[in-house]
């Protein structure tokens, strides 16, 4: 990855762009995750592997993926307008970004930036949770709540989510509320893809995943998905897909590094995909 500074950003031709958001404020059970990004990067530069997709692309030789650096948004209320700020950056100089988190509380403020660029925005919501809370333990921004904050706010037409297998009273009720479509789990069998040809945003909690195959994170819960079927989802994406985070990667969790290069294998499959539609 190229590295870019605000200035060397090209303003011409759309490039797929990663970036860090160091942030893990509203970590619902442990902190951590705001030292992801750079664990992903190390990962991603580490000689124990390539930056070849499986689609043919090699990273290290394309013109059109870059590396934007990190945010790391303060510990005050400011946060969730740096974290849109930084995006919008991006967008306007007409990048597809994928952001590496981060606590999932960030993908409040990266939707609303993609939202203000794309009126009709599909989400796809791969993650063993809803987060569909209204609040959680006092807070209406946790990583438990941010996609209750994008449905209240319209800033979707419509929400998939798929992996999910905690879902309480309370987020059966958000979910019918807002017209989710929640595919358990137990149904994954039955998962389809958005079918429209409408701008795509995806939200990857790394939760998603089994913990046999992503240990490293701060709510693992079995019964998951494996990385081959995580990588078979982004495969099949058939619509453009202008946006990504990567969310939820704990370092703390991870000694042996594992869950870093599942981060970084979605991060390549990702990558490929932005630029084929
Ligand atoms: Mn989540
Ligand atoms: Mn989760």
């Amino acid at each position: 990855m190229q590295r870019l500074s605000a200035d060397t950003l090209p303003n011409d031709h759309p490039t797929v762009a990663v970036a860090g958001i160091c942030y893990d404020g509203q970590s619902s059970f442990m902190p951590g995750a705001a030292g992801a990004p750079d664990r992903i990067r190390a990962a991603y530069h580490s000689d124990s592997t390539n930056q070849c997709c499986e689609n043919g692309f090699d990273l290290a030789n394309v013109d059109w993926f870059a590396d934007a650096g990190n945010r790391r948004p303060g510990p005050g209320g400011n946060w969730r307008a740096e974290i849109e700020g930084f995006a919008a950056e991006l967008l306007s100089r007409r990048m597809r970004t994928i952001f590496l988190g981060g606590d999932h509380s960030i993908s409040y403020p990266l939707v609303r930036a993609h939202a203000d660029s794309y009126a009709d925005l599909t989400i796809l919501h791969l993650d063993a949770h809803a987060d569909l809370y209204d609040s959680f333990a006092g807070s209406r921004y946790s990583n438990a709540c941010p996609f209750a904050r994008i449905m209240e706010e319209n800033l979707a037409q419509k929400l998939i989510q798929a992996g999910i297998r905690t879902l309480t009273p309370h987020q059966r009720e958000q979910a019918d509320r807002w017209n989710v479509e929640v595919c358990e789990m137990k149904d994954r069998r039955s998962f389809k893809l958005p079918q429209s040809r409408t701008p795509l945003y995806l939200s990857l909690d790394l939760d998603v995943l089994d913990p046999a195959f992503a240990p490293g994170v701060s709510h693992p819960e079995p019964g998951g998905y494996s990385t081959r079927e995580v990588v078979d989802i982004i495969q099949a994406i058939d619509a453009p897909l202008i946006g990504a985070d990567i969310v939820e990667y704990n370092p703390l969790k991870d000694p042996t590094g594992i869950t870093a290069l599942v981060a970084v294998k979605l991060l390549k499959e990702i990558a490929a995909k932005m630029v084929e539609v």
